[in-house]
């Protein structure tokens, strides 16, 4: 039994499942191996009938009309039946994957949701930025534009934060009106460049909703991912950055190096760094 399903799992390679050329291949090759295996039978125990006196036909004749029946009815019979199994299991395959899709995604926005993005800070590795990104006053422009025009300007937002970061491993909606960026390559100041770029590209440009131009801005807060320094310890130092730069007076980008050096007793061993580093960064006042 064990064998069989083994054998079996060996024919049906699920990942050949692509195409309908695959599926058509998948189906001449089963049909082919039913007829090999139904003719083995057959030659295989035909002379045993016979020896036992239970075939009233000759050997010969029986081998033949066994043959013709394994080709005819064993083949159609088997093949069919790999076409259909073979349709079934690729339409799975992609529903499948559209379902991993969708659960990875933000309905709203279209970038990745909270739950692939949490899976993403997990797996960095090497040297990245970690933006936490807030659209200032959100509740002010849904109590005055309308929840659905509150969604457009989510919407036209995200669409900014995928050029700016668009090769970037993950941008995603957080929840509400915050995002997620992970930013990967380059130098620190490379990367803060980004988050400004962004942030300079939605307070100029505004958001079209519904024929009616409504300003925006954002701000962010961001800190790097270092070695030893686990992902939660990363998220909440770019979350309270994000809080002073509201703070400040919102409109702004905010690197956690400005909370290190605002207080004197933390060391740059303290935080992971050399100190040198954040004298290339160019800080917003
Ligand atoms: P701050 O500058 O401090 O971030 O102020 P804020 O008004 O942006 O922040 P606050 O947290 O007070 O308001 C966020 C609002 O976002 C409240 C909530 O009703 C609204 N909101 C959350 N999710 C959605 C959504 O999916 N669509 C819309 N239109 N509004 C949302
Ligand atoms: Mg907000
Ligand atoms: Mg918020």
């Amino acid at each position: 039994m064990n064998f069989i399903e083994k054998w079996l799992s060996l024919q049906i390679d699920l990942g050949s499942f692509d195409s309908r050329a695959a599926i058509w291949s998948f189906a001449a090759k089963m049909s082919f191996r039913a007829v090999i295996l139904a003719c083995i039978f057959s030659l295989a125990g035909l002379p045993l009938l016979y020896a036992f006196g239970i075939l009233t036909l000759s050997v010969s004749e029986a081998v033949k009309l066994s043959v013709a029946f394994s080709w005819l009815f064993g083949g159609a019979v088997s093949g069919a039946l790999a076409l259909v199994t073979g349709g079934v299991i690729r339409d799975l395959a992609v529903s499948r994957a559209e379902f991993e899709r969708l659960s990875q995604t933000d309905a709203l926005s279209g970038l990745s949701n909270r739950r692939a993005f949490n899976d993403a800070l997990d797996s960095v590795q090497g040297e990245a930025s970690l933006a936490i990104i807030d659209i200032d006053r959100f509740k002010a422009i849904n109590d005055r534009f309308g929840h659905h025009s509150g969604d457009m300007v989510i919407r036209g937002v995200s669409d900014i934060l995928r050029e700016v970061f668009y090769d970037c491993h993950v941008v995603a909606r957080l929840g509400g009106e915050e995002f997620g960026v992970i930013i990967c390559g380059g130098g620190i100041a490379q990367r803060l460049a980004l988050v400004e770029r962004a942030r300079m590209l939605v307070g100029s440009r505004g958001i079209d909703c519904q024929g009616q131009v409504v300003s925006v801005t954002i701000s962010a807060g961001v800190a790097e991912f270092v070695v030893d320094r686990r992902s939660e310890c990363v998220y909440a130092r770019a979350d309270n950055a994000l809080y002073m730069a509201k703070g400040e007076g919102r409109d702004r980008v905010l690197h956690e190096q400005s909370m290190i050096l605002d207080d004197p007793h933390e060391t740059a061993e303290e935080t992971g760094y050399p100190r040198a580093v954040f004298g290339a960064v160019p800080m917003r006042s």
